[in-house]
């Protein structure tokens, strides 16, 4: 008869090592210099993830402030300056962004997010998290148990089941694959939509040396969507693609569907709340930003006293309400195409537009008054 693992004892036990899961780590370390963590990972690193790579501005500022080495984690990777998008119905802008974003494959960009959290002293172990228990003395993962979990587990979080959750209320399916870049999409990140599937889009952002991360994505509904129809629909909006190789697909719990952030011991960060663009598929930006937020609230409830759950509720609200509120509205309006016909057509005829479109799609822009003042119905 095999002996039960000996219990081991944290204050704060991150599960996930993504950009959620380490900005969680970092923040714990930078507000509870003093706080027992772990951070817990089913794979090893440096593991694939299936993403479009594509790393907003915003992102670069959320890790500064957690003091990771910005340089060192975007060595190599490929910048880019111009983003064209074409919505459903085939209105089309292509214009230079405010600041440049990144591309760069997940299985570097995470594994030196890994090795930084590693470089302040924190443990990160793999551990694939199987049962969480919550109860008086403090939450059990396995033969774990910590003060306060951080779910960062992504989109299929054992986290979020085990704590009894609702499940995300609105879930988009993509994959994506690697491939030459078409001639006409050098060098530039282009998104274009589909009115045949909507909500529904193409992808393709380059990566360097003439390729590129190229995908397809689209809400899910009631039919089921096989992977030869999500392959079909990419080469369909992406005339002339070559095939694809690394394909791979994933799903995307999106914002506009993410469950409440209940008072308790257990938070959860990234995919794992649900913190995904309903537009563009940006998560990245939100994993950083939620598991910084989730850190520093378990970190004060730790030393401070307070509910995690509470605090980081209130962090939340505060960082992220308003920019959340305009997103979730625009996607229950998300089926009046000449709503997107007509963003498009501002973003177009202004730069300012267009950066604030950018700024809402990636990051966590307003639907601003300039933009809405700019945008012209056709019949
Ligand atoms: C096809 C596709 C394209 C996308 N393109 C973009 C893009 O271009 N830009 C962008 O910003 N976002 C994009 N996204 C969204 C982005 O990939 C996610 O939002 C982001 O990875 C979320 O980070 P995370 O840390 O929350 O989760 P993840 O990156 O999924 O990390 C979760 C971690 O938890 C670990 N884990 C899971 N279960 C367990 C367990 N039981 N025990 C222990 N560890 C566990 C996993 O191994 C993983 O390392 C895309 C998503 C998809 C599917």
């Amino acid at each position: 008869m095999s002996r039960p693992a000996r219990q081991q004892d944290y204050d704060v036990i991150v599960v996930g090592a993504g950009p959620a899961g380490c900005a969680a780590a970092a923040a714990l370390a930078q507000a509870g210099p003093g706080l027992s963590v772990l951070v817990v990972d089913r794979a090893d690193f440096p593991r694939d993830k299936p993403c479009g790579d594509g790393i907003a501005h915003e992102v670069t500022e959320v890790l500064s402030e957690l003091e990771f080495d910005v340089e060192r984690v975007f060595a190599g990777a490929v910048t880019v300056d111009e983003l064209a998008l074409r919505s459903p119905t085939g209105v089309r802008v292509r214009r230079r962004m405010r600041h440049q974003v990144h591309v760069a494959p997940r299985q570097i960009f995470d594994a030196r997010l890994v090795q930084e959290v590693r470089r302040r002293g924190i443990e990160v172990r793999r551990h694939p998290v199987r049962a969480v228990d919550v109860a008086a003395d403090g939450v059990r993962l396995d033969s774990l148990r910590a003060r306060v979990v951080i779910g960062a587990d992504g989109a299929e979080s054992v986290v979020r089941r085990g704590s009894a959750r609702p499940r995300p209320g609105r879930v988009a399916l993509a994959i994506r694959g690697y491939a030459p870049e078409l001639p006409e999409l050098a060098g530039c990140q282009f998104i274009t939509m589909t009115d045949q599937h909507w909500p529904a889009y193409a992808w393709s952002f380059p990566i360097g040396d003439g390729q590129a991360n190229v995908g397809y994505g689209e809400l899910l509904g009631r039919r089921p969507l096989s992977r030869s129809d999500l392959l079909t629909r990419l080469h369909e909006l992406l005339p002339g693609l070559q095939p694809p190789s690394g394909l791979r697909a994933h799903r995307l719990p999106l914002s506009s569907g993410r469950p409440p952030i209940p008072d308790g011991p257990v938070l959860l960060a990234g995919d794992a709340q649900s913190m995904i663009n309903p537009f563009t598929g940006e998560g990245i930006f939100y994993a950083v930003l939620s598991g910084a937020l989730a850190g520093r609230a378990a970190a004060q409830a730790l030393t401070s006293g307070g509910d995690a759950g509470r605090l980081y509720r209130a962090a939340t609200h505060r960082r992220l309400g308003r920019h959340l509120r305009h997103t979730s509205a625009l996607a229950r309006l998300g089926g009046w195409t000449a709503l997107i016909d007509a963003g498009l057509r501002a973003g177009r005829e202004d730069q300012r537009a267009f950066d604030d479109l950018v700024s809402f799609g990636l990051a966590d822009g307003l639907l601003t008054p300039r933009l809405l003042s700019r945008l012209r119905f056709r019949g």
